[in-house]
């Protein structure tokens, strides 16, 4: 099967045991370009129950097999995926961009990259990630082994499409376990369309599967009998519910990568400029469509009026480049549908009424498609919905501070723990500050970043478990103890 895809041939059928099928339900996924609003499809695929019963078949035949593959097989699978992956990544990228809207530069090409990287990472793994083992002091001689799980499944949101594949399907597929993935309804042909790579790579049948498909689909993966885990990014609320599903049904693993409002917090004594540029970084990314995003800018009194006028300015020149997401002098595109305008625009109404004082943004750009303007509010109560919520657009709230005491209890007033930032040219402060935060990740003079080789994930409601490096691994894999009697 050649890779044929294109915005006028796009892939709408489910990839089941290394076929496109026709889903067996009657209801499709209606799809949007946000840069003007047309409608791109209202005949996508939405897997259903006998459609995902299918998968889970194919996944569970195939799984003896795939779990007993030499290492050095199963590693150039991943590394030829890697390479088609990139091979395409263009193509990719724009079938992702034709319904998130962000452009190829850069935000498109670093999802392509990372999803090459994640498999060219875990492929590294394969032959090193061992298990253990104890000296038989005891009388017995202990193995460790570390044994994958069966059925796994990735459950994805819209703002990551490609890359989330790779933190996903990457680390489940180099530990030996089949793989289903289902992307958002927002965004599923990147996803949809990796069947052919699937099959050039030499993935066997049954081995990589793609659901498209809504919450529906999602939680009858969730609640799914024989699907060992879940692997999930995406909201709170929704991670909430798969959870429950988990345990209501069989138990089965669950990594959840949910939502942040990440502070950064910026001392008298940082580079100034540096500091600037991450912290508008942070929100202009994607449209500030980011987990990690910095979106609570904490700027310390010294310093506040000169960080305020610099990171205005550094947002007024970004918004320059917002436009139509194909064109290649476009940095950032729209948002990526008419409810996730309508709702950040509302955040930006209310902030407007009371909440804080708009340092710079506010509106919408154009009168066609979700383009809306960098949008930073000031002197934001602690208690304000604003200061307090995730809002998921290129939305901050700036204010100041004294002291360090007094910032940390300020970072860490919050239900949220995904990152944290700080800056700073003290290196005693920065760790100092670094240990209190209470957050699963903490840049020092950088934030709203990841790396594929160290643990990625929050803390608090930000979710439990870790992506990346060899956590992702142990996350796919059940601890197998074996005791041998060295005794008789
Ligand atoms: P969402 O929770 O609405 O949807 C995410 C996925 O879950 C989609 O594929 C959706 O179809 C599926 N889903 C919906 N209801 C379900 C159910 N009941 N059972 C199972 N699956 C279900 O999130 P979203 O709007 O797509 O994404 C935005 C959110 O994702 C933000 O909160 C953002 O912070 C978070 N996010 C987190 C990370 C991270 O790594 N921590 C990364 C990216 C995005």
């Amino acid at each position: 099967m050649a890779f044929s895809f294109s915005k006028s041939n796009l892939p709408k059928q489910l990839f089941i045991n290394n076929e496109y099928v026709a889903s067996k339900n009657s209801k499709k996924l209606e799809v949007f370009n946000p840069k003007d609003g047309s409608l791109v499809a209202n005949d996508v695929d939405l897997a259903g129950e006998t459609d995902v019963d299918a998968a889970v078949s194919a996944g569970e035949k195939a799984f003896p097999s795939w779990k007993k593959l030499a290492p050095t097989a199963r590693r150039d699978i991943m590394l030829k995926f890697a390479s088609l992956v990139e091979q395409h990544g263009q193509t990719l990228a724009e079938l992702s961009r034709i319904t998130l809207g962000t452009p190829y530069e850069p935000f498109g090409k670093f999802e392509v990259g990372a999803c090459a990287e994640a498999f060219k990472y875990n492929a590294g793994w394969i032959d090193k990630f061992a298990g253990e083992s104890f000296p038989q002091d005891d009388g017995f001689l202990k193995i460790v082994r570390n044994e994958p799980l069966g059925v796994t499944a990735g459950i994805v949101p819209w703002n990551g499409p490609l890359g989330t594949v790779g933190l996903k399907a990457a680390p489940a597929l180099a530990t030996g376990n089949c793989f289903i993935l289902k992307p958002s309804e927002k965004t599923p042909f990147a996803s949809l369309a990796l069947g052919p790579l699937i099959i050039e790579a030499g993935f066997p049948p049954g081995v990589f599967q793609v659901l498209s498909g809504d919450g529906t689909t999602g939680a009858l993966i969730s609640s799914h009998m024989k699907i060992r885990k879940v692997s999930f990014t995406g909201s709170i609320p929704t991670g909430k519910r798969i959870q429950e599903a988990a345990a209501k049904s069989n138990l089965k693993r669950v990594t959840l990568e949910l939502g942040g409002k990440s502070p950064a917090v910026i001392f008298d004594d940082c580079n100034l400029e540096n500091a600037i540029t991450w912290a508008a970084n942070a929100i202009t990314a994607n449209t500030g469509q980011v987990c990690f995003a910095a979106t609570r800018i904490y700027v310390q009194e010294g310093i506040y009026d000169k960080f305020a006028e610099g990171y205005k300015k550094a947002l007024e020149e970004r918004a320059k480049a917002i436009g139509d997401p194909d064109a290649a002098t476009s940095v950032m595109g729209p948002l990526v549908d008419k409810a996730q305008f309508d709702r950040v625009s509302g955040f930006i109404e209310r902030g407007k009424n009371g909440q804080g004082t708009l340092l710079t943004g506010g509106s919408r750009i154009g009168d066609k498609g979700f383009f809306i303007q960098p949008t930073v509010f000031t002197h934001v109560a602690a208690d304000a919905e604003i200061h307090t919520e995730e809002i998921f657009g290129p939305v901050a709230v700036l204010n100041s501070f004294k002291t360090e005491e007094e910032i940390i209890e300020k970072s860490n007033d919050t239900n949220f723990g995904l990152m944290a930032g700080v800056f700073t040219q003290d290196i005693n402060k920065a760790l100092r500050v670094a240990s209190e935060f209470d957050s699963g990740m903490v840049g020092i003079n950088c934030v709203s970043l990841m790396l594929l080789s160290v643990p990625f994930g929050g803390s608090k409601e930000s979710g439990s478990g870790r992506e990346c490096g060899k956590d992702a691994l142990q996350a796919f894999t059940e601890r197998k103890t074996i005791m041998i009697n060295m005794t008789y």
